[in-house]
């Protein structure tokens, strides 16, 4: 195997597609006679289709209606305002409900290049906020008993290759260090108490790390949102935004339009080309899920025992959780440079998982969906105004807390009730070169975060 010492990373990912391509399985063998293109989640909680006449005027109006925007509205509404919320689609059809569910208590600055140039003092501050958007999300579904399956079971980051387990344990002590949270190294020896594969070079454990029912917990908020007193409108897309002087906007949809005092753009991995500002500096990435039938009983104790979130140290992840009940596996990865079919995504995401796990290879996909996350160009979530128009963006595949809180943290500057919050609101919002160069052609904009991945050097000293 030492000719894989002087392969470069490409040579070693065609190798690893070859393999993917001769595992695959007939479709048969594979999709579940139930099969369908729609989130796991949304069995339990679909998303909602609200066509109720528009308001003709509110204090705030919020564009999209993920977990971001409902917040924002939530906690509008808790200060007094009147409060609409519009979107494009379906009433949570975004990301929020598609997402991994996974509830980070702000390991993701800690553990990529986002912290790179970023200076110590506000990193720490960065960090300190990740972590109480973690205690936020706790605090906000035990306060309102909102029905989101939160379970805090930890999160396991294996390392793809040793040198990547010798970078993990030192992020891990930074991680430690700024956040207090608890972590632990696994060495390799000791992985299969963690997770039942040898595909991982050890990796660290996170204590305070949840996952949560992604649709249930939109259910909540928007319940929420509306028992505060704030209207849900869908299929209301934001087509333009007027400045009226002093007095406020006029938004114009879709359906309508509405004045509003104030505006909050909450639309992360779907920013479209309403506004210039944020479609330069947001690159909308599509990530790919899959989810499987019920596994084969005590097989989940065996391939993750402590029912974990796991994800690894390699750019394009892999990130998989049992199901709230532990009954399924759930597997997201991007299969592919190019956007792909959802189908021909399910197909790619097997084969990844069975290298993870070789005991899932009979196991049939049930549900393969697919969700955008917003990129930035720094790899930081942004909170801020421009124009006098709010936003809160970015939150680069780690949103599930994060934008819950950014969403509520942007209200009461944008109230004028506080000065503008936190780590998230300052600094420039960079332009991403990617995020430009995909409004040109999304394959395009993909490729060169695929490429910036690529770059990076990841060679497997595994194969050697
Ligand atoms: C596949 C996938 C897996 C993920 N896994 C995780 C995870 O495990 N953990 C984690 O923390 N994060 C994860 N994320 C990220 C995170 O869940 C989401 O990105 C986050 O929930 C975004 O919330 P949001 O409210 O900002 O945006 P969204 O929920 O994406 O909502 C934006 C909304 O804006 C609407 N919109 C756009 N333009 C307009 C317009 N002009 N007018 C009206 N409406 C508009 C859209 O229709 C959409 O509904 C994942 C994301 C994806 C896609």
């Amino acid at each position: 195997m030492a000719v894989f010492d002087r392969m470069g990373d490409e040579n070693l990912d065609w190798l690893a597609s070859c393999h993917r391509r001769c595992t695959m399985r007939s479709d048969t063998l594979l999709f579940h006679d139930d099969f369908r293109v729609a989130p796991y989640w949304w069995d339990a909680a679909p998303p909602e289709t609200v066509r109720d006449a528009l308001p003709s005027e509110v204090d705030v109006l919020i564009v999209g209606s993920g977990y971001c925007g409902l917040s924002a509205a939530a906690e509008a509404a808790r200060l007094g305002a009147s409060v609409a919320v519009l979107d494009a689609a379906q009433i949570g059809a975004g990301g929020s409900t598609r997402s991994g569910g996974m509830v980070s208590s702000g390991q993701k600055l800690a553990l990529t290049n986002a912290i790179r140039g970023v200076p110590a003092e506000r990193l720490g501050r960065l960090m300190r906020e990740s972590m109480a958007s973690f205690d936020y999300l706790k605090r906000l579904i035990a306060d309102e008993s909102l029905d989101a399956d939160l379970q805090i079971t930890g999160r396991f980051f294996g390392a793809f290759t040793p040198r990547h387990f010798e970078r993990l344990r030192r992020q891990g002590d930074l991680l430690h260090d700024k956040t207090g949270v608890t972590v632990r190294v696994v060495p390799r020896a000791d992985q299969h108490a963690v997770i039942g594969s040898d595909y991982y070079y050890g990796g660290i454990l996170v204590d305070e790390y949840g996952g949560l029912h992604t649709a249930k917990y939109h259910r909540a908020l928007r319940e929420l949102a509306r028992r505060r007193g704030a209207s849900l409108h869908s299929h209301a897309g934001v087509e333009r935004i007027e400045r009226n002087g002093a007095a406020g906007f006029t938004v114009h949809a879709t359906r309508g339009k509405i004045e509003a005092k104030h505006v909050l753009v909450a639309t992360n991995g779907y920013t479209g080309r309403l506004l210039p500002f944020f479609s330069r500096r947001v690159l909308p990435v599509a990530s790919y899920q899959i989810a499987t039938e019920p596994l084969p009983p005590g097989l989940m104790a065996v391939l993750n025992p402590g029912r974990r979130m796991i994800s690894d140290s390699k750019r394009n992840l892999f990130y998989t959780r049992p199901s709230p009940d532990g009954t399924r596996m759930l597997f997201g990865s991007r299969p592919a440079i190019r956007e792909v079919s959802e189908r021909d995504a399910a197909r790619m995401l097997h084969a990844k998982m069975i290298e993870l796990w070789p005991a899932l290879r009979d196991v049939r996909i049930t549900h393969a969906w697919k969700g955008y996350v917003a990129m930035t160009g720094d790899k930081l979530a942004h909170i801020g105004a421009q124009d006098g128009i709010h936003y809160a963006l970015g939150c680069n595949g780690n949103g599930v807390a994060l934008m819950s809180y950014l969403g509520a943290r942007v209200v009461k500057p944008m109230l004028g009730l506080d000065a503008m919050p936190g780590a998230f609101g300052e600094g420039a919002f960079p332009v991403s070169v990617a995020g430009m160069a995909s409004r040109l052609s999304v394959p395009v904009g993909t490729a060169l975060y695929t490429f910036d991945d690529l770059w990076s050097g990841r060679v497997r000293a595994a194969l050697s």
